[in-house]
């Protein structure tokens, strides 16, 4: 189900419809470029309009990405489009359900008028709740017996859905019908239930912080560079921050820099802190050498959206044979593809990516619930592929990715 958030324009005013992965708002009337942050998840409203009457808006985590389930047998992957209220109430629904999809959302920000009722469920919580739904409807990934579950999100987010208290019954202020009984029949939300709502979005500027150049990135980009004084960033919370950036090879003509995180961990309960460990993990037909038992160990992660199938091989050929040559302190030149899987959610998938690869796969996975991995620090590393037919390849590695692919991980 994908969303349409209208805002209007911060300078202009003008109606903006984005798409509920865009981060950059990009306004067609005035040309400004802003891009949209928040401290801690994005948080919508279905938009009703004018509406009389108080509205009661009922909190729900929203998860949409991938989980990967790793079981003996292999890494199951399973994308998810799942909600579950974030109160606990027991008379009001516990999922939003199949909402009318033309209705369009807003930020729920403070001028938003309605009693907001406050989060109370972690999302930690909220993920145990929406797995023991898809454990009972039987869903592969999630067999009772993996050792290691990841959840990589496109978007967690909070969406309040509006309700009414009419006559002792909640009801759904969109569907205009009964959905619970309040309790002791009253006439109101209890005062202890509500927030003092007052989230807002923030709006960066799409300026470089260092030298006040436009940045370039798409609207999907979580990472833009400034290539004035070449430097990246992310944003973090309200600013940017800057990201170490790296390219690794030339760029051929028509062909295409793709973005990967190379991250730095800390394993526990497994020995993984160098090239040779990882050969020795992996169980690799390399010859050990002096240098590899001192080079350190990355696990580098795809920083752009493709199917989970494409995402785990990515992570698995890469980590366990890392790019040849140097890395180099300069931003990319060329064609570049959108840095759209933010560092924090590609960190989520290093124990995943070590189930990937390590050997012999059954022992590994039995160990895998006592090996702690703790992601200390990633840069972003550009790496050119030429163009070949339908296929952007690597040639040294002798590897390709897709180009369709690429194209249709840029929308899930
Ligand atoms: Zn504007
Ligand atoms: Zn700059």
């Amino acid at each position: 189900m994908d969303w349409r958030i209208d805002h209007p324009c911060p300078q202009c005013g003008g109606p903006v419809t984005l798409a509920e992965t865009d981060r950059v708002l990009a306004c067609p009337f005035c040309k400004v470029r802003l891009h949209i942050t928040s401290r801690g998840p994005f948080r919508y409203c279905m938009d009703l309009g004018e509406q009389p009457g108080q509205v009661v808006y009922i909190p729900y985590w929203r998860f949409k990405g991938t989980l990967f389930a790793a079981a003996l047998d292999k890494i199951h992957p399973k994308i998810l489009d799942s909600s579950t209220q974030a109160v606990g109430l027991d008379y009001a629904p516990m999922t939003l359900g199949l909402r009318p999809q033309l209705l369009h959302l807003r930020f729920a920000t403070r001028e938003v008028p309605g009693t907001y009722l406050a989060p109370k469920i972690p999302f930690k919580d909220a993920l145990g709740v929406i797995e023991a739904t898809l454990r009972g409807a039987q869903v592969d990934a999630l067999r009772e017996n993996s050792f290691e579950k990841a959840y990589i999100g496109d978007t967690t987010s909070i969406i309040y859905a509006p309700y009414f208290v009419r006559g002792g019954q909640l009801y759904d202020a969109v569907l205009k019908k009964p959905v619970g009984q309040m309790p002791q029949h009253a006439e109101t939300i209890d005062p202890e239930l509500v927030s003092d709502h007052k989230w807002q979005p923030s709006f960066l500027s799409a300026m470089c912080p260092h030298c006040g150049w436009d940045v370039t990135g798409e609207k999907d980009s979580c990472v833009f560079l400034c290539k004035n004084c070449e430097k990246a960033w992310r944003p973090k919370e309200e600013r940017f921050k800057q990201v170490t950036v790296n390219t690794i090879g030339e760029l051929e003509k028509g062909g295409k820099y793709l973005p990967f995180w190379r991250i730095k961990a800390t394993v526990e309960g497994l020995d993984l802190a160098t090239v040779a460990d990882m050969v020795r993990v992996a169980n690799l037909p390399k010859a050990l050498t002096l240098d590899m038992e001192e080079q350190e160990f990355f696990f580098w992660i795809p920083a752009f959206k493709v199917h989970p199938q494409l995402f785990l091989r990515l992570a698995r050929h890469i980590t366990s044979t890392p790019f040849p040559g140097e890395l180099k302190d300069k931003l990319p030149e060329g064609e570049t593809h959108p840095v759209n899987l933010p560092l924090n959610e590609a960190a989520q998938s290093v124990k995943i990516c070590i189930a990937t690869f390590a050997k012999p796969r059954e022992t590994m996975m039995l160990k895998l619930p006592d090996i702690t991995v703790t992601p200390q620090k990633g840069s972003l590393v550009f790496v050119p592929f030429a163009l070949q037919g339908s296929e952007y390849v690597h040639r040294e590695m002798n590897f390709s990715v897709n180009k369709q692919a690429l194209h249709y991980g840029r929308d899930l």
